[in-house]
């Protein structure tokens, strides 16, 4: 008897899949057969899997019972299925699994495609443009529908292929960004494929199939290789252009919760929310990590992601999934970064495998997060992937709202003014500038949000004034600052270019919303995630109208490209080389010493005055070649300086240096 129990639990120990070493293959082809697996419950009382041969509409041609084995389910279909489509069905509606590559419309069954046969020409010699640190990116965040849709030239607008046309890539690379962070381009739900004349609208962030890209940018979302292949050839046509590819990833929550294929594979494994106990079945720990766990059923939802639910990236499976699904972009799609939607959601240990998982591949591979949660999540809040716990998650950033609302005004009222509307938030703007590191200089307690500094690296810190969220910077200008509630007015350019020259002369990560060149509006829509494109397209005759604002922007962007001063990349050296200096009201004055980053440059001065009147300021005595001012950056110079007094104008910035 005894001896009987000793050899059923070596069994179990020894058939037992552990999480680490499994993979979602759920579907494997050859010309011969094609092998199914899927991981479901061991007590799901049957799995299916059906096969089609159109991705939507008519009825299965074979329909086989799965078995369940060593903790998966399996099946095995002899003869040829390329080309065909199939579906999973454990009882809770048919789904293409969680791991589908290839898909029909809508993604609504997963299809049998060889993705060796997407690849576009030159594809295995694609390589990633070069960058040595973080802060050596100068990120753009762009949604496809946006930056194409209004462009008369574009022969394929709001498609992935806009990318690659010459005057999309021209535009890009006169600005000089050289990281377009894309906005979700997985296939999401909520844009039908099959009425994609609707030109309906969407950010994006309500996930289907987390491994494909949205068929709605595709030229045709029926074939499942189309969208697969001008994704490929997006990214080879930046890559040409020298600049990578970001992918904004939203593993924190779907779209639903009943139609979900998590919730179709394995019911209430990948959320997180109260879980009963019922005979039989036990809660898991996170440390738990055989595929054989059972689990009660959720008897609530939490919502921390404010989307009606959250997933769980401290279950073994979950977390496997993203590790798994951030490998794929990467070896498959030739993704270069990552923006992780709502980071506060996952927890550290989860975001800590992923950079190292990513360092294996390519350590310059950037990974950035929202560090906050849209609502109180089911999970200790010292766990997750906050902002205030980014020392935790070294080689992870996350976005500043200290330096973005000191700049235009707090996300939660719209009409409130910060610094550029003369509040005085100049401790939360010099904490931004230098990276939301310690800094003997920045008086904490003045920080806006943050008590103590967040960053151990200024690497850590994502510097920017606006991004899809909220008002893009016109429209808040306008709406938070008395007297610019008008037609485009010289004043508010120039807060405009102020606002962006503190962003790119931070030592953090820079980032713009795309279309922020042009003046970009969005008619004062805060949260226009399905407003029309008339409302978020890009106006390009903006281009033409005012050109100094698109020079301005582009020269500013050379001149932290071309000056190593303004991008240290290590905290040390920001403490050794940024100073500020002492600076009336309204203004901050912060010096880049001592040829900081060994620039050709010695001693750089950057003054950022918010107020409405000229400044004048004492500078250390110098012979100052002045590079920027009223609006005007030359980095050959504009004119001298010698001395101890800068005049700086209204609402301007005026950088110097000497020598
Ligand atoms: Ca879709």
């Amino acid at each position: 008897m005894k001896k009987s129990l000793l050899l059923l639990v070596f069994i179990m120990l020894t058939t037992l899949i552990q999480a680490q070493d499994f993979r979602f293959d759920e579907m494997t082809y050859s010309p011969q057969k094609t092998v199914f697996r899927l991981f479901a419950p061991a007590d799901a009382k049957t799995v299916k899997v059906r096969i089609y041969k159109e991705g939507l509409g008519g009825k299965p041609f074979k329909t086989v019972p799965m078995k369940y084995q060593d903790g998966l389910w399996m099946a095995e279909i002899q003869g040829d299925l390329q080309g065909r489509f199939y579906t999973f069905d454990m009882g809770r509606g048919e789904c293409p699994g969680v791991f589908a590559k290839a898909v029909g419309v809508n993604g609504k069954r997963a299809a049998i495609i060889t993705l060796s046969d997407t690849n576009p020409d030159g594809w295995t010699t694609d390589q990633r443009p070069v960058c040595k640190s973080p802060a050596d990116l100068v990120i753009y965040e762009l949604h496809h529908r946006d930056f194409s849709i209004a462009r008369s030239d574009a022969q394929h607008p709001g498609k992935f292929l806009a990318l690659t046309e010459p005057w999309a890539i021209d535009h890009l690379k006169s600005l000089g960004v050289n990281a377009i962070h894309i906005l979700p381009s997985y296939d999401y739900g909520s844009v039908d494929e099959t009425r994609l004349a609707d030109n309906k609208y969407n950010w994006g962030y309500d996930p289907v199939n987390y491994n494909v890209p949205e068929g709605g940018y595709s030229t045709d979302p029926y074939r499942p290789d189309v969208r697969i292949r001008e994704f490929k050839q997006m990214v080879q046509a930046l890559h040409q252009a020298g600049i990578r590819v970001i992918l904004d990833v939203v593993y924190n929550h779907t779209y639903d919760i009943d139609h979900s294929n998590f919730q179709r594979t394995y019911p209430d494994y990948y959320y997180r929310g109260e879980r009963q106990e019922v005979r039989g079945k036990r809660i898991p720990e996170a440390t738990d990590i055989s595929l054989t766990s059972h689990l009660s059923p959720l008897t609530s939802y939490s919502n921390g992601s404010g989307c009606g639910n959250e997933t769980a990236s401290e279950q073994p499976m979950m977390r496997r999934f993203m590790l798994e699904s951030v490998k794929y972009w990467i070896n498959e799609y030739h993704i270069d970064g990552f923006r992780f939607d709502l980071m506060g959601i996952h927890d550290i240990e989860t975001m800590n495998q992923i950079r190292q998982m990513v360092d294996t591949i390519d350590p310059t591979i950037f990974i950035y997060g929202e560090g906050w949660s849209a609502g109180s999540c089911a999970y200790p809040n010292e766990l997750l992937g906050m902002k205030a716990n980014i020392s935790k998650m070294p080689g992870i950033a996350a976005f500043s709202d200290e330096i973005r609302d000191a700049l235009r005004g707090p996300f939660s009222d719209d009409t409130k003014p910060g610094w550029l509307g003369g509040v005085p938030e100049e401790e939360s703007l010099k904490f931004g500038i230098v990276g939301a590191i310690r800094h003997p200089q920045v008086k904490m307690k003045k920080v806006n949000y943050s008590q103590k500094p967040w960053a151990q690296e200024p690497t850590q810190m994502i510097s920017y004034v606006s991004c899809h969220d909220d008002m893009c910077l016109v429209d808040r200008l306008k709406a938070s600052i008395p007297g610019l509630n008008k037609p485009l007015t010289s004043d508010l350019i120039r807060l405009d270019l102020l606002a962006q020259t503190a962003v790119f002369t931070s030592q953090g990560v820079p980032f713009m919303l795309s279309g922020e060149e042009l003046l970009r509006t969005k008619q004062g829509v805060h949260n226009s995630f399905e407003s029309p494109d008339s409302i978020n397209h890009l106006d390009w005759s903006n281009k033409a109208k005012y050109p100094q604002v698109f020079e301005y922007y582009k020269n500013l962007i050379a001149l932290r490209r071309h000056h190593p001063a303004f991008r240290l990349g290590c905290a040390d050296l920001v403490r050794k080389h940024l100073e500020f200096l002492d600076a009336p009201k309204g203004v901050v004055v912060f010096r880049l010493k001592n040829y900081a980053g060994r620039d050709d440059w010695r001693n750089i001065i950057v003054i950022l005055n918010a107020s409405t009147s000229a400044q004048q300021l004492t500078i250390p005595a110098g012979s100052y070649t002045v590079v920027c001012r009223d609006g005007v950056i030359d980095e050959n110079g504009l004119d001298t300086l010698s001395g101890t007094a800068a005049v700086v104008s209204p609402q301007s910035a005026l950088i110097l240096h000497d020598n």
